[in-house]
C-alpha cells in the first residue's frame, strides 16, 4: 500500500484489518515530516508520543477491541486548537508557553475515533492573514513552489497536507482561512455551517464567524472527517442539536438537475486568466454532468470585505484582552515586578508579545466598540451582515448551490502582499461573505494556472445543507483534470 498518497478511509481500513500497523503508518509519515518539512515550515512542533499513541492503538486492535472510524489516520493539528499536553500557540509569541490541560471538542472527537496526532501546524498569528506570514513562528512555503505563500491563515494544514505530510489536517476558517490556502495547495478545504461544529477549545478570533474543517486530500476524506467532528455539544452554545448526517455514505457524484448558481456579483471581471478559465471548466463539466446553470444575485456582498474586517477586529479585540501576562502566556520581563504600574505591566506584556497585523486589528476593533463609534461602524456592520444573509437565502430559493472562484488569482509570491494589509485584506473578497451569512463552504481542486500552481472552485450551500455542496464537490473533483497531480516538493 503506497501509505503516502493512500486516503483516510484507505489507511483506517487497513489499520483495522491489520494490514498494516498504526505505528508503521505513524512511522512513514514522521519519516516524511523528517524529511521534508525543512522546506515548508509547516509544523510548529511535534509529538514526541505520536509512535507510542499508535502502539497503544495497534495493542487495542490484537486485543479484538472496537476502535473508530479514523483508526490509525495521521493527523496535523492547527496551532489554533488546544490539544492537552501539547504546545498551543495560536502561531503568536503570546502563547509560546502554553500548554492546554484540555484537548478542544473536536480533537477530542478525532482522538476518540483513532487519529494519531503527529503534531500542531504553522499559521498566520491569531488566524489573522491570508499567506501565513503573520506567524511568529515565520512563514510557510507553497510546496507547488517554494517562492509562493501557501495561503492563510491555515497555511502550515495546506502545505502538510499538500506535502502529504500527514493523512489529514485541522483549520479553522472566520473569513476564508480553510478554503483559500485550500485553494492555493490543491487540497479540499471545507468550512461547514456556523453551528455545526463545537468552537470549545479552539483560541477565539471572531466568535460569530469562527469554524473549524478538515482540510484533506480529497471530498470523501472531509466527508467523513467532518461527521466525526460535527454534532451538539454542551460546551458551545451555538452548537446545533440537529443530527450530524452520513455525509460519506450519502455522497454521490450526481448533480443531474441541480440547479447551480452563478453569483452575479462574482463573475464580473477582474479575475486571473486562468481563474477564469478554472471556472468556466468547471461550469462547463457541471452542465454535461446534467446540472442547470441558473444566475443568482447578492448585491450586498459588495459590502463584505469591509463589514467583514469590522466584525472579525471588533470581535478579536475583546477575545484578545485575555492575554495579559497573568494566568497563562508570555509575560514581559520586570525587574521588580512589585514597583510596575498594572497599565505598564499590560503594555509591555502585549505590545512585547502580540505581532504587527494583531496589534492593527485589535486597535481597529477598539476603535469600533467605542462609545460615539459603535453604532455607526460595529452595529451598522452588523446591519449589513443581515442584509447580506437575507440576499443569500433569496439566491438559494433559486439554486441548489452556489459555485464561483475561491480567490482572484493562484498563489501570490512570499513577501508580495505583506506590507500593504489592505491588499492583503481584498484577497477575502469571495470568501469573507460565506462567514458573514454562516453558511457552509468548500474549495475543491479543479485547475492548474499555467506556472503549475493549483487552482480551487468555491462552492457555497444553504445553512445546514452540506450534502448538495459535497455532492457538487464530488462530481467536480469525479470530472477534475488535476486530480493526481502532484506539487514538486514531493
Ligand atoms: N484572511 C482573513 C483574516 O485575516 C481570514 C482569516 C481566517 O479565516 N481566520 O481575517
Amino acid at each position: 500500500m503506497d501509505l503516502t498518497f493512500a486516503s483516510i478511509t484507505d489507511i483506517a481500513d487497513a489499520v483495522k484489518s491489520k494490514k498494516v500497523s498504526a505505528k508503521e503508518v505513524a512511522e512513514h509519515f514522521q519519516k516524511r515530516i523528517a524529511s521534508l518539512d525543512g522546506k515548508l515550515n509547516s509544523f510548529t512542533s511535534k509529538n514526541e508520543q505520536a509512535i507510542k499513541e499508535a502502539e497503544n492503538l495497534d495493542a487495542r486492535i490484537s486485543k479484538g477491541e472496537e476502535v473508530g472510524l479514523l483508526a490509525g489516520v495521521p493527523f496535523g493539528i492547527k496551532e489554533m486548537f488546544c490539544t492537552k499536553g501539547l504546545a498551543t500557540t495560536a502561531g503568536s509569541k503570546i502563547l509560546e508557553n502554553f500548554i492546554p490541560p484540555y484537548d478542544a471538542t473536536v480533537v477530542a472527537r478525532l482522538k476518540k475515533a483513532g487519529i494519531v496526532v503527529m503534531g500542531k501546524l504553522n499559521q498566520d498569528e491569531f488566524a489573522m492573514g491570508s499567506s501565513n506570514e503573520t506567524s511568529f513562528y515565520g512563514a510557510v512555503k507553497n510546496p507547488w513552489n517554494l517562492d509562493c505563500v501557501p495561503g492563510g491563515s491555515s497555511g502550515g494544514s495546506a502545505a502538510a497536507q499538500a506535502a502529504r505530510l500527514v493523512a489529514g489536517t485541522l483549520g479553522t476558517d472566520t473569513g476564508g482561512s480553510i478554503r483559500q490556502p485550500a485553494s492555493f495547495c490543491g487540497i479540499v478545504g471545507v468550512k461547514p455551517t456556523y453551528g455545526r461544529v463545537s468552537r470549545y477549545g479552539i483560541i477565539a478570533y471572531a466568535s460569530s464567524l469562527d469554524q473549524a474543517g478538515p482540510m484533506v486530500s480529497n471530498v470523501k476524506d472531509a466527508a467523513l472527517t467532518m461527521e466525526v467532528m460535527s454534532g451538539f455539544d454542551e460546551f458551545d452554545g451555538t452548537t446545533t442539536k440537529k443530527p450530524v448526517p452520513a455525509w460519506s455514505k450519502n455522497l454521490k457524484a450526481d448533480v443531474k438537475g441541480m440547479k447551480i448558481g452563478l453569483m452575479k456579483e462574482y463573475m464580473s471581471g477582474g479575475l486571473h486568466p486562468d481563474v477564469q478559465k478554472t471556472v468556466e471548466n468547471s461550469v462547463d463539466s457541471l452542465k454535461k454532468m446534467g446540472a442547470e446553470i441558473v444566475e443568482v444575485s447578492v448585491p450586498m456582498t459588495e459590502y463584505a470585505v469591509p463589514v467583514y474586517y469590522l466584525i472579525a477586529a471588533s470581535e478579536a479585540s475583546s477575545n484578545l484582552a485575555r492575554y495579559d501576562g497573568v494566568k497563562y502566556g508570555y509575560r514581559a520581563d520586570f525587574k521588580n515586578l512589585s514597583a510596575v504600574d498594572l497599565e505598564e505591566f499590560y503594555g509591555k506584556t502585549r505590545g512585547e508579545g502580540f505581532g504587527k497585523e494583531v496589534k492593527r486589528r485589535i486597535m481597529l476593533g477598539t476603535y469600533c466598540l467605542s462609545s460615539g463609534y459603535y453604532d455607526a461602524y460595529y452595529n451598522k456592520a452588523g446591519q449589513v451582515r443581515r442584509l447580506i444573509m437575507n440576499q443569500y437565502l433569496e439566491a438559494f430559493k433559486k439554486c441548489d448551490v452556489i459555485l464561483s472562484p475561491v480567490t482572484t488569482a493562484p498563489a501570490f509570491k512570499v513577501h508580495e502582499r505583506i506590507s500593504d494589509p489592505l491588499t492583503m485584506y481584498l484577497n477575502d473578497i469571495f470568501t469573507t461573505s460565506t462567514n458573514l451569512a454562516g453558511l457552509p463552504g468548500m474549495s475543491v481542486p479543479f485547475g492548474m494556472s499555467q506556472d503549475g500552481l493549483p487552482i480551487g472552485i468555491q462552492l457555497t450551500a444553504s445553512h445546514f445543507e452540506e450534502q448538495k455542496m459535497l455532492d457538487v464537490g464530488y462530481a467536480l473533483e469525479s470530472a477534475s483534470s488535476v486530480k493526481g497531480a502532484k506539487p514538486h516538493v514531493i
